[in-house]
């Protein structure tokens, strides 16, 4: 992976087992495969298992497959195809073939036709309803099925007359014939095909029979020879039903399942159906609403796919679940911004200054500095007028001793030029502050002797002459409590954060950076890291704010713990 990845990866046990078996000779590489179910947008949950699958062959040699599970078609588009491609090459990642499970619908149906035609495999006239009532428990053996004992060229003819589409949905089913009384669940007879009256956006109408997940996923690992297909820790219990699977059909590779925790996020949720939800009912502004916690979402609000690469290496890969602070990702996003991000300055919600002393019609250009620690970035020309505009809340009427910016009769440096001094406030009839009056010093320019004057605060500013009228929108975490998934809180809808966007529509934003295209970042300084939202035009810029430049919510979330 790139250069720019600080991180560096703690080992985790999946890491460990994997070098020890190439040490031992057991693999001359590894193969694994990222496979998603094409029925959403990827979220953060899924950055975790892509940067794992594909990290773990470019740091050992061996290569990773993208796996569409494509096995339900009431659920999947292919447009979600595309979303999916397209976030994976974001984060990075270069797969090496895309695989689509139902490029082995042949394949596996001819597996089912060899697990019946050796007795152990059934087709099943029950309902889904009976066949649910007769599994058991955990304490009670399951039920078997009257039709357990079918005879296999019954069973043969059945599917087959099952593929033919000569039965409606539901008539019969096909079940892997294992074991009732297993103590784990998934073994007793686990239901493998379905009859689905249903086209399919890759295969149209050629099938109307469609194996289940359980059925399809082992096999398409076995068939691509993935060698390790890492999974998250729900499907632990799946895994003897796979290894079963693999041990009784002709399969041409032996794959080896390890699983391992979810990625959890506080303040938000990660789960295809809640996040459908969101986009569904109309929550979020689709599926890219940089709310939302999906890579399509937090790329249009200004991640980078570093900053997720390394928090998905930082993080770590255990086998205990645990909720990370979302605060984490937002702190990787300003370590790798603070290093790349060029500054500007922009004023999001502007209170007039008029400088006195300072020649009307003119403008003065000033050199600034494009980043304070890293002189490759240059410096650029800032236009300075006697009209600025500066930030409402950095100028108070009646302030507290504590307060070190701008108040009547008080000082403050302005950026990257000089001192003030407030002489005068103007207000409307209503008593609101609408225009500020100050004199500066010319001395405490840079170069000059009252340069290193000291003066307790320093704001940020725009000439009100020179710049660019802005939208600017402000996000915050989209739920309010920091587990809306969790099982003490109500319907996850309820827990909406009301305040997770505030739209500035009035902000003006340093001339020049109206031209700026989604992907360029910049550190608005004081505010912190802005891009251009997709919406944004020069003449009608749009800016998102991807992250503060402090953490606000490190305290609160502690309280709220
Ligand atoms: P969801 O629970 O959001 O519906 P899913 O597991 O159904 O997700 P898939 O498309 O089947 O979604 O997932 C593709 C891969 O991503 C799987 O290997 C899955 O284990 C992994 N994955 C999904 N969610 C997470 C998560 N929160 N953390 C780590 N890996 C995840
Ligand atoms: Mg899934």
């Amino acid at each position: 992976m790139s250069s720019s990845d600080t991180a560096t990866a703690p080992t985790n046990f999946i890491r460990n087992r994997i070098r020890k078996e190439l040490e031992a000779g057991q693999y001359d590489q590894i193969v694994t495969r990222f496979p998603p179910e094409p029925n959403g947008y990827l979220h953060m949950g899924h950055a975790k298992s892509i940067v794992l699958n594909f990290s773990l062959p470019e740091e050992f040699g061996g290569y990773t497959n993208l796996r569409f599970d494509d096995t339900n078609p009431a659920k999947e588009e292919q447009r979600y195809v595309d979303a999916i491609k397209e976030d994976v090459r974001w984060l990075g990642y270069e797969w090496k073939k895309e695989c689509y499970a139902s490029d082995y619908f042949k394949t596996l149906y001819d597996y089912a036709l060899h697990l019946i035609d050796n007795g152990l495999a059934y087709i099943d006239s029950q309902d889904a309803d009976a066949i649910r009532e007769q599994r058991g428990t955990l304490t009670e053996p399951g039920i078997p099925s009257p039709d357990r004992d079918r005879d296999p060229a019954e069973s043969r003819d059945l599917f087959e007359r099952m593929r033919a589409g000569e039965f409606e949905d539901g008539t019969y089913v096909l079940r892997a014939k294992i074991d009732m009384a297993a103590p784990n669940i998934n073994l007793r007879d686990p239901v493998i095909y379905r009859i689905r009256h249903q086209a399919h956006p890759r295969t149209g109408t050629k099938w109307c029979i469609y194996p289940s997940y359980d059925f399809a996923h082992g096999q398409s690992d076995a068939i691509e020879q993935i060698t390790h297909s890492l999974c998250t820790l729900e499907f632990e219990d799946h895994r003897p039903l796979y290894d079963w699977l693999i041990e009784h059909l002709p399969v041409s590779s032996r794959p080896y399942q390890i699983e391992f925790s979810r990625l959890n996020l506080d303040f938000t949720v990660l789960s295809k159906r809640r996040l459908t939800r969101l986009v569904e009912e109309g929550h979020v502004d689709g599926w890219d609403d940089p709310r939302m916690p999906t890579l399509a979402g937090i790329r249009r609000r200004g991640f980078t796919p570093e900053s997720i690469r390394n928090f998905c290496t930082e993080i770590g890969v255990t086998k205990s679940e645990s909720i990370i602070p979302f605060g984490e990702l937002e702190r990787n996003l300003r370590d790798d911004l603070n290093v790349r991000a060029p500054r500007r300055m922009a004023v999001l919600r502007p209170l007039k200054l008029v400088l006195t002393n300072f020649p009307a019609g003119e403008t003065e250009w000033i050199e600034a500095a494009n980043h304070p620690q890293d002189p490759d970035f240059g410096t650029r020309k800032v236009a300075l007028t006697r009209e600025l505009y500066i930030e409402q809340d950095d100028f108070m009427e009646e302030a507290p001793k504590k307060f070190f910016r701008l108040k009547p009769g008080g000082e403050v440096r302005l950026r990257n030029a000089f001192i003030i001094q407030c002489d005068e406030v103007i207000k409307d009839d209503a008593g609101n502050v609408v225009e500020l009056h100050c004199s500066f010093d010319p001395e405490s320019r840079s170069g000059l002797p009252g340069a290193d004057r000291k003066v307790k605060g320093t704001i940020h500013w725009v000439s009100a002459e020179s710049a660019v009228k802005a939208e600017v929108r402000l996000y915050d975490r989209l739920f309010n409590i920091p587990h809306p998934g969790g099982d003490k809180a109500r319907d996850f809808v309820e827990h909406l954060n009301p305040e997770s966007l505030e739209v500035l529509e009035d902000a003006r934003l340093e001339a020049g950076i109206e031209d700026a295209k989604p992907g360029e970042h910049f550190q608005f300084e004081r505010l912190g890291y802005f891009v251009p939202d997709p919406d944004s035009t020069p003449e009608r810029p749009v800016f998102n704010r991807a992250v503060t430049l402090r953490d606000t919510w490190a305290k609160l979330e502690k309280q709220l713990r």
